[in-house]
């Protein structure tokens, strides 16, 4: 089954901003993997979590993954003869008390102290099979959740965020993605792919270097997914890229964002606010829909 979600695949839209970056000016519409990826499962997902920037509940798999990727980004700032399973399990403690500081309802995902004390054992086991895919000793990444920017002309500003991202000393670049769930099966990697095609799209414009492996590192079974990027595949993912964004644009002028109903439904937070599910979206704000996407619908111009 498709795994929740984690915060670390967020770039809150439109108004992005890294966590530690300098203050940007309010910026232009944007798209980042998951809010296309949200359009491509269900139109009205995408209005719900993007325009109308609904609440979402915490769940205890995503806050594990935002753990998890915290502690992995830390561990990279330690010296590398120190980045052993030991220093990992070592920096949970901090981070979760860190996460528990900036989400304080994540203790509310826990009945009691036995169940907190699974969840965390929970992260030690990723960490755990982290290491049986790489050795960080091995590794001095040039960078870690390094926000990429650029302006797709006539269309979006794509924005994400990158995990890791490693510069050979011939200058070949790798971009690496953790994921807590597990790998997809055989057939199903393309919409994983996805988010990885994008990072490299954008850092292909922004650096005018084709990264040469897109590494998704699935920690929930211990599997690495690679993938070596070309530039006529660059080219196919712009103009996909361009077609999602055109179809969020038809959806916005004319107001119709539609149900698309699947098994993914079990994983949405709107059942409430959704028609298949006998619930009623809330009232469509115009400038909400001007802000996110770019244009107005039409109903609201007349
Ligand atoms: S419940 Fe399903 S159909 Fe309804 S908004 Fe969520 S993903 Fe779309």
């Amino acid at each position: 089954m498709t795994s929740a979600p984690t915060l670390t695949d967020e770039v809150d839209l439109p108004s992005a901003q890294p966590a530690d970056g300098p203050t940007r000016p309010p910026t232009r519409p944007g798209l980042s993997p998951s809010r296309a990826g949200d359009f491509l499962q269900c139109p009205l997902l995408f209005r719900f979590r993007t325009i109308d920037r609904l609440p979402e509940p915490q769940s205890s798999a995503a806050a594990r993954g935002t753990l998890v990727h915290a502690v992995l980004e830390h561990l990279f700032g330690l010296p590398a003869v120190e980045r052993t399973l030991e220093a990992a399990h070592g920096l949970l403690p901090e981070q979760w008390a860190l996460l528990r500081e900036r989400t304080p309802e994540v203790d509310e995902l826990f009945a009691d102290d036995g169940a907190l004390a699974d969840w965390l054992g929970s992260a030690r086991s990723l960490l755990a099979t982290y290491f049986t895919l790489e050795d960080p000793r091995r590794l001095e990444p040039a960078e870690r959740e390094l926000y990429v920017v650029t302006d797709l002309d006539d269309g979006p500003q794509l924005r994400g965020i990158v995990d890791r991202l490693d510069v050979a000393p011939n200058g070949w670049v790798r971009v690496v993605d953790y994921k807590t769930g597990k790998s997809p099966r055989a057939g199903y990697e393309s919409s994983a792919l996805f988010q990885m095609r994008f990072y490299a799209y954008v850092l292909w414009r922004t650096r005018g270097v084709l990264p040469k492996r897109l590494q998704l590192e699935y920690l929930g079974d211990g599997t690495l997914l690679q993938h070596e990027p070309t530039e006529p595949e660059m080219l196919t993912f712009e103009s996909r890229i361009r077609s999602i964004w055109s179809g969020i644009q038809d959806a916005a002028r004319a107001d119709d964002w539609r149900t698309r109903r699947s098994r993914l439904c079990d994983w949405c937070s709107f059942q409430a606010h959704c028609p298949e599910f006998g619930g009623t979206p809330p009232t469509l704000d115009a400038d909400a829909v001007e802000r996110a996407t770019g244009v107005r619908p039409v109903s609201a111009s007349a």
